[in-house]
């Protein structure tokens, strides 16, 4: 069983995400603000807003990986489970 719930660095969970996006046949995307690609990452619990069982509000938080752009401050953000779920099963 692996152990997804130790702290990793920041640096390990970027380097997490780019292996996931490879894996999908992606590139770590440029910013769509400013065209660099100079990533800061973050990991939170967000808010989810929606229960999407029930499709009512809810208080419940998802584990987010945030990337912020550091040259313009754009963030995008992405579910963290399922790129660590996929992360654990990878060779
Ligand atoms: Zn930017």
């Amino acid at each position: 069983m692996s152990d997804d719930s130790q702290p990793k660095p920041q640096s390990e969970n970027l380097r997490i995400f780019e292996q996931f996006m490879k894996k999908k046949g992606l590139d770590t995307p440029a910013c769509p603000v400013c065209k660099t690609n100079e990533w800061g990452v973050s990991l939170v619990q967000a808010a989810t807003g929606l229960d999407i069982t029930a499709m009512r509000p809810t208080n419940a938080q998802l584990p987010c990986l945030v990337i912020t752009c550091s040259n313009c401050y754009y963030v995008m953000q992405f579910a963290w489970l399922p790129i660590m779920r996929e992360a654990s099963n990878a060779g």
